[in-house]
């Protein structure tokens, strides 16, 4: 890593907890193979110091800042602008200073989009059953509905929450369908129709998480993608490729939003490769953890 000197500019992330975060190993990765005099560190921000700790960006000289849970959507309110698809997801989880102003954007949807089409799928005009409406889930649908899917099914456990996306995405579409499920069991059938079934809900990051989606309701056709990332690969996502699906894994969104975010913040492109490679040293590292953990729970008879 470029040592640390007067020269050495900061950029970070506020969350809480930022215990588990891959972005400083992918950011660092990236200002280290473009040799730039940059860092970038977790800040561990309870909600309490949220608007304190916004406040300090400026006169600490920070130059960017990412946002992670809880703080996406109420960072809104402590900055000077925000992007419209930022607005229009009503989540920002990258900030930018210009000219001693905060911009708020959002890179997630964006992200999403850029790993879809690395692996080979351009969802125009297909059906997407979307699992979530959190701030996740609204990034990822905004960016749907602009790439022209023709069908957005919303399968959520609150309902206020899946029908506001709802409407956010009716205002936005121009001729896609867009509802509200509760249940599996209302899902219409449309065989062969081509379809992109994305799990936007948390389940899939703890070892004892119940499936999404039931396996046996995913198609041979269909794309399957979790935006839960893993060491290794999801139960959904081992699920749908028993059932014959294509698979699109979380870690393809959370390196190309960060790619995103590191060309906001530099304005030069992202140094994807080594960016990849960081993110992957560090998911074989903390497999092996995980792993270690998932035997040792097993030999104690909790599994
Ligand atoms: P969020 O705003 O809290 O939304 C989570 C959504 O999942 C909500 O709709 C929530 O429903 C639902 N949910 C939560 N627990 C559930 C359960 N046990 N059963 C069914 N539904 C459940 O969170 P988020 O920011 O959207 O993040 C969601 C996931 O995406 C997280 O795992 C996060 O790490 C991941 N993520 C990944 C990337 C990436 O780059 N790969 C980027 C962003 C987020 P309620 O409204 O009822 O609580």
């Amino acid at each position: 890593m470029t040592a640390v000197s007067g020269q050495t500019r900061l950029f970070g992330i506020f969350g809480d907890p930022v215990g588990h975060t891959l972005s400083p190993t992918i950011h660092n990765a990236a200002f280290d193979a473009l040799h730039l005099p940059y860092l970038y560190v977790p800040f561990r921000v309870s909600p309490q110091f949220l608007s304190a700790s916004v406040a300090a960006i400026l006169p600490l000289g920070i130059r960017g800042i990412n946002i992670t849970i809880p703080h996406k959507e109420t960072v809104l309110a402590h900055l000077d602008h925000v992007t419209e698809e930022a607005s229009a997801i009503g989540a920002v989880n990258t900030i930018e200073v210009v000219s001693g102003r905060l911009i708020g954007h959002n890179t997630d949807g964006k992200g999403f989009m850029r790993s879809l089409s690395e692996s080979g799928v351009s969802p125009m005009g297909w059906r997407v059953i979307l699992l979530g409406a959190g701030g996740a889930a609204r990034a990822v649908a905004v960016s749907l509905i602009g790439a022209g899917v023709s069908e957005v099914i919303i399968m959520a456990r609150t309902r206020d929450r899946a029908d506001k996306l709802a409407d956010t995405l009716s205002a936005l579409s121009q001729g896609a369908s867009v509802s509200v499920l509760t249940s599996t069991h209302m899902l219409p059938e449309k065989q062969g129709y081509p379809t992109l079934l994305i799990n936007a809900t948390p389940l899939g990051m703890k070892d004892d998480d119940p499936l999404p989606f039931p396996a046996t309701s995913i198609e041979p056709h269909w794309v399957v993608a979790d935006i839960v990332y893993s060491t290794g690969e999801t139960p959904l996502l081992m699920a749908a490729k028993r059932m014959g699906a294509r698979t699109v894994p979380g870690t393809g969104m959370l390196l190309h939003q960060a790619a995103i975010t590191f060309e906001i913040w530099t304005g030069r492109p992202a140094p994807l490769e080594a960016m990849r490679s960081a993110a992957s040293s560090w998911c074989d590292t903390h497999k092996g953890v995980s792993e270690n953990r998932h035997e040792r729970r097993e030999t104690e008879g909790h599994l």
